[in-house]
């Protein structure tokens, strides 16, 4: 199957204002997508893709409204083919989940995935935290797959075993992602030390690791577990994005993913473009694709993790000034991370039993029967 993840932003208003916010380098521009423009996308990506992950970002892109995502599923269903799978996920804030958004994501099987960046105070980037949390049980309880998006700053960053402990109490899968630096933003403030961050996640590690009940429901974890016992990791970041991630603007502008771009990077319009294969043969993605190249055999001469890594990610790299060469605070972060994980499991191979009694890697070192080197 021909798979795309497709970024949906049918707007970038948003009814907060977190500190961290890329999108208030464009001042949340106005704007909601028009349905000309949806249909053009929809109809564009169905042609020629049959496994499509649809996530709606923004912005908020809760504030379009029920009838702007009842309409999108009609598209999608009108330009259905067979065989062909579609997913859809909502990436949002969290303060607009009313009964009747998460019945309509129920009926429609849509994922949800909820931006909080821990209880109370540990949310103190963003707003709407007591609204957001109570959103979030609702969700809970509604039945409808959800998730919780944290993102890992100044502020929190010394709790990440309280936002572990918070969604694990509550049942919700959890991802951690460390703040990431956009050149456009004015508010630095929040960015984290690499250092600070690696001992915090090595100390969430090892409190997982002995956590017994512990679950399978926590990234980054899972992710350097599957690097270590498969040998891949599965994030976009490590693994090339390139021609299977696409984003679209409220006005139907192209860019790479979801993340700002400069507008160097815009990969024309999808009401201009013939198809999305168009898009990926424009000077600019060739340009993009041979800057990452070119940065992925700097990364394969002089970085032992390369086989796992695979060079970064595109946007954070530019974002630090140069598509071809790597982000070093990521690389420090990933490295300090993964490097951890691998020491403690290659101790726990050489005495499981009595080591942990977390059922996810006993399950692991059974699946993989890796034992004592
Ligand atoms: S909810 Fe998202 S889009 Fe809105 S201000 Fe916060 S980070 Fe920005
Ligand atoms: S540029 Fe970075 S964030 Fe965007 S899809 Fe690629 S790896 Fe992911
Ligand atoms: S850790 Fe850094 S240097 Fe190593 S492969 Fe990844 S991006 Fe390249």
């Amino acid at each position: 199957m021909r798979h795309i993840t497709v970024i949906m932003k049918p707007t970038s208003e948003c009814n907060l204002r977190c500190r961290y916010c890329y999108h208030a380098s464009t001042n949340y521009e106005v704007g909601v997508m028009t349905a000309e423009v949806l249909d053009a996308i929809i109809s564009k990506v169905q042609s020629e893709y049959n496994d499509i992950m649809y996530v709606w970002h923004g912005g908020e892109p809760l504030l379009c409204g029920l009838d702007f995502l009842r309409k999108a599923l009609q598209l999608e269903h009108k330009y259905i083919r067979d065989p062909m799978r579609i997913r859809n996920c909502i990436q949002t804030n969290g303060t607009l989940l009313s009964q009747e958004v998460l019945q309509f994501c129920l009926e429609n099987r849509i994922s949800v995935t909820v931006s909080l960046d821990g209880p109370g105070d540990l949310n103190c980037c963003r707003q709407q935290t007591d609204q957001v949390e109570m959103n979030l049980d609702k969700a809970r309880n509604s039945g409808i797959p959800i998730s919780m998006l944290s993102v890992i700053n100044r502020y929190n960053v010394n709790h990440m075993i309280d936002i572990y402990r918070y969604a694990q109490d509550k049942g919700i899968p959890l991802k951690m992602n460390p703040v990431f630096k956009m050149n456009a933003t004015d508010h630095e403030d929040y960015l984290v030390d690499s250092s600070i961050y690696i001992i915090n996640f090595q100390n969430l590690f090892d409190y997982w690791l002995h956590d017994p009940k512990a679950t399978a429901n926590v990234e980054p974890i899972m992710q350097f577990l599957r690097m270590y016992f498969e040998k891949r990791g599965t994030e976009c970041i490590y693994g090339s994005c390139l021609y299977h991630w696409i984003s679209f603007m409220h006005d139907g502008s192209i860019y790479p993913c979801g993340r700002t771009y400069p507008l160097k990077y815009q990969l024309g319009n999808i009401t201009e473009v013939s198809s999305i294969q168009q898009v990926f043969e424009t000077g600019v993605y060739r340009e993009l694709t041979i800057a990452s190249i070119l940065r992925r055999q700097h990364c394969a001469e002089v970085c032992d993790y390369f086989g796992i890594c695979n060079g970064g990610c595109n946007s954070s790299c530019l974002a630090d000034g140069d598509l071809t060469t790597p982000n070093t605070e990521n690389c420090k972060i990933f490295q300090g991370c993964y490097k951890y994980v691998c020491a403690k499991l290659d101790d726990l191979r050489r005495a499981p039993a009595v080591a942990t009694e977390n059922a996810v890697i006993l399950g692991m070192l059974h699946k993989f029967a890796l034992t004592v080197d």
